[in-house]
């Protein structure tokens, strides 16, 4: 059902939010186009419920505008806007039951006619057979969905989620995480979710914007953040990186020599968000499934061109599917490493030494600099 039309595009000009001396949001440009399915993700504290909020209308901005669409809604009550809010607790009215808690806002707007499109938002929510019950008889999954109905009814055409999935157990928000996806699948408007668990993000978001200290770091679809992390902090907080420190050599082609220790990394030089002038400071990344894990002795039988870097294992957890290696080399300490179970390597347990060895594509490279300048900005700021 997702349609070229852009009346459900959401952009954000220079939006900020500040409480006192305090940025909570600093001056933020984001386009999220209509019917996509996207996330706002980080820590507790990052800005994003904020950002949320002044979409919403719940928040007035202390700079910037908000546009739905082609329409200005800046100045716009929350009730005004073409928008619906589904929050963690989904409070829902005790005393009416899922249909009537459905049918409120259509009722609230004079609508007498309601049967045919409160069966339907049940339908799309898979709760048809529950439509006489009373809230407090449905599971916390079952709720949540009320709660979307309830807000979809109103045919917003934007639906925000905030942490809709927070009070939930694991299992239950796995199953919801697809749910809610295939909902908007469906319904094809746009949907903003907030959220901090960055799989739940990667699950369900066509685009994710990583939020940090107020700021966006990185935007990008969930497996160019996770291939591509242009920052420190994202490439830490979507899943593990490691990351060695090294310095600029040469250039070779489109790739990156640098020295790491007594040993050199190639990494492509698009892969790198780090100047790359000789004697440039970067940190050289890869994810721990992308290394491959060879004993000293074998050291011969590695292919040319692969990065490679010597250490010895300090410790190993056998995870069922994959066996995770904490390596201590001269380069890096506690380089981690996931290797599939197949074959295992018997000889590969705790004080072996071994070559850590990866392809350079899949290699990243990040600015060393960057923390600290962050740092300093903030210190300079408080
Ligand atoms: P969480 O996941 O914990 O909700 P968040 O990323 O959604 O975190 P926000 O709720 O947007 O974070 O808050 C961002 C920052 O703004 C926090 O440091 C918070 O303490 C601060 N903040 C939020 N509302 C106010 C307020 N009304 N007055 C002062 N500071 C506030």
């Amino acid at each position: 059902m997702k349609t070229t039309d852009s009346s459900g595009d959401v952009r954000l000009s220079g939006i900020s939010k500040t409480y006192g001396s305090f940025t909570a949001v600093h001056p933020l440009d984001l386009t999220v186009p209509q019917g996509s399915f996207f996330a706002l993700l980080g820590a507790s504290g990052c800005g994003k419920t904020t950002t949320l909020r002044m979409i919403a209308g719940l928040e007035e901005p202390s700079s910037g505008t908000v546009h739905l669409g082609d329409q200005d809604v800046t100045a716009l009550p929350p009730y005004k806007r073409p928008v619906n809010t589904v929050f963690q607790s989904y409070a829902l009215f005790p005393h009416l039951d899922i249909f009537e808690n459905v049918a409120f806002g259509l009722r609230r707007r004079g609508i007498k006619s309601v049967k045919k499109q409160v069966e339907d938002m049940l339908e799309l929510v898979q709760l048809g057979e529950q439509a006489r019950k009373k809230p407090h008889q449905l599971s916390g999954g079952q709720q949540q969905r009320v709660a979307v109905a309830r807000a979809l009814i109103n045919h917003p055409k934007v639906l925000l989620l905030d942490e809709p999935l927070g009070a939930l157990d694991l299992k239950l928000r796995r199953q919801m995480q697809l749910e809610l996806k295939r909902i908007q699948t469906e319904v094809g408007i746009t949907f903003i979710h907030v959220t901090h668990d960055q799989e739940e993000a990667m699950t369900m978001a066509d685009t994710v914007a990583v939020m940090n200290a107020g700021r966006v770091e990185q935007l990008g679809s969930p497996a160019d953040l996770y291939e591509n992390p242009r920052t420190t902090f994202v490439a830490n907080f979507l899943g593990t990186s490691n990351l060695i420190e090294a310095e600029v050599d040469s250039k070779s082609g489109d790739d990156i020599v640098l020295k790491a220790g007594d040993g050199k990394l190639v990494l492509p030089e698009a892969r790198c968000a780090a100047p790359a002038g000789a004697g440039g400071k970067v940190l050289v990344g890869v994810r721990p499934e992308k290394i491959s894990l060879t004993h000293a002795d074998d050291a011969g039988e590695i292919p040319v061109g692969r990065n490679r870097v010597t250490g010895r294992i300090a410790a190993t957890s056998f995870i069922g599917v994959s066996t995770q290696y904490i390596v201590d080399s001269a380069v890096c300490p506690e380089l981690e490493v996931y290797v599939q179970n197949v074959d295992r390597d018997t000889r590969l347990v705790p004080g072996a030494e071994v070559v850590l060895h990866w392809s350079p594509a899949h290699t990243f490279g990040l600015d060393a600099a960057q923390d600290i300048d962050a740092g300093l900005e903030e210190e300079a700021a408080a």
